[in-house]
């Protein structure tokens, strides 16, 4: 291991606040100084005007050009991956020890457990690892070795799953396959070599369980269904018919696999619509349905295209308020990081006004525990749900 100091970037006078108050993104335009010929993903220093070091992060020629990951000095060797892997799989210990009623939970959660740009997913005996910054890329096999080393989790499998264009799907440690977890007493399939993100969407653990407790009796209508997340746990609830809308031709095979797992869910009161979820909404009544879940992918992952995004959401939502049933419920989600909880709030009272329909909130819902929140990093709240009566 060399011992040689990263290259240093120097901040502007008066820009170190943002790094005082622990934000772990540094901006482009808060440096005087960047050395030349840096490649995309290198371990940098930043310093202050006084030459007073700050913080060690990753470096991507970007608007976003230092990630943090530590505002003390330290080397990124193995005993590092070690310690923050360790670390992250401790605090999940002690969030679930009482809570987790599944063997499928996300380990690492970015910034949330201080290691911007790293998503681990873990599925029963195998890790999913996502890197959605160059630095983690180069970390990956760090990264596989730290996973292997805790002992309890018992991992078999280490699948780096691609985000970035210079990235790769492979296999890092292992034979992929398939795996089958369980959610709340419901078996998933989860395909993380086929699947969107690293197979499954872990985010709507709690929100799902909370569907199951108003599904009983009723007609479910679930847009943007992916597996079925929604749809099985309103069939294992009791729901009386449950639709499931989603344009992803395999999502309709996820979904028969899981309705098969699950032994004690009658499939018949199941069916599963190849779709475009907004023309459904626009073409279809609603008025049948007791119950609609709509939970479309980002639409806007660029703050340039927020605008966009929000037009989308309400009309989407507008849309479906117009045809709803008198006094039936709606779960409606955004997962763009760039609409904030109070944007998506206001998104929602321009659809009810829109659809000139009477609406209430009965719940606000968000991330669960495994998804945590740095205080220093209000963008990583990136989920928000609004449970609406339509009245
Ligand atoms: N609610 C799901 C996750 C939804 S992810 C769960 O709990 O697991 C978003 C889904 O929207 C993906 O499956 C994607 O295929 C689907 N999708 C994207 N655009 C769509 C469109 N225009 N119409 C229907 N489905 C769409």
């Amino acid at each position: 291991m060399s011992h040689t100091q990263p290259p240093t970037l120097l901040l502007k006078a008066g820009k170190e606040k943002s790094i005082l108050q622990r934000h772990p993104w540094i901006f482009s335009g808060a440096f005087a100084q960047v050395p030349e010929g840096l490649a995309d993903g290198a371990i940098v220093q930043v310093a202050n005007q006084q030459q007073q070091f700050m913080a060690i992060g990753h470096y991507t020629k970007s608007s976003i050009m230092v990630r943090i990951l530590s505002f003390e000095k330290l080397m990124l060797d193995q005993h590092y991956w070690n310690e923050v892997i360790e670390k992250a799989w401790i605090r999940r210990k002690l969030i679930f020890e009482h809570t987790l009623q599944t063997n499928a939970f996300r380990l690492v959660h970015g910034e949330g457990d201080q290691l911007p740009g790293l998503i681990v997913d873990v599925y029963n005996f195998t890790a999913v690892i996502q890197c959605h910054s160059p630095g983690m890329l180069q970390h990956q096999l760090q990264i596989a070795q730290a996973l292997l080393a805790l002992v309890d989790l018992e991992i078999k499998v280490v699948y780096n799953k691609k985000i970035l264009d210079t990235d790769s799907d492979r296999c890092i440690h292992g034979t992929p396959e398939t795996v089958v977890c369980i959610e709340n007493g419901i078996y998933f399939e989860v395909d993380y070599q086929a699947g969107q993100k690293t197979g499954f969407f872990l985010d709507q653990r709690e929100n799902r369980k909370l569907l199951g407790q108003y599904a009983k009796g009723k007609t479910v209508l679930n847009t943007f269904s992916y597996s079925g997340g929604f749809s099985l746990y309103a069939l294992a609830a009791g729901a009386l018919k449950v639709t499931s809308v989603d344009s992803a031709k395999k999502a309709s095979h996820w979904t028969n696999q899981n309705l098969e797992l699950n032994k004690n869910i009658d499939p018949s009161r199941h069916q599963f619509l190849l779709a475009d979820a907004f023309e459904f909404i626009k073409s279809n009544p609603l008025n049948e349905y007791d119950l609609i879940v709509l939970d479309p992918p980002a639409f806007a992952k660029h703050l340039d295209a927020v605008k966009r995004a929000m037009i989308g959401y309400r009309n989407l939502n507008a849309e479906t308020m117009k045809g709803m049933k008198s006094n039936s419920l709606l779960f409606t989600f955004s997962c763009s990081q760039v609409i904030d909880k109070d944007l998506f709030r206001k998104i929602i009272f321009q659809a009810a006004m829109q659809a000139k329909r009477k609406v209430s909130i009965l719940h606000q819902l968000s991330q669960p525990a495994d998804h945590p929140i740095n205080v220093y990093h209000p963008e990583g709240e990136y989920l928000k749900g609004l449970v609406l009566l339509v009245a």
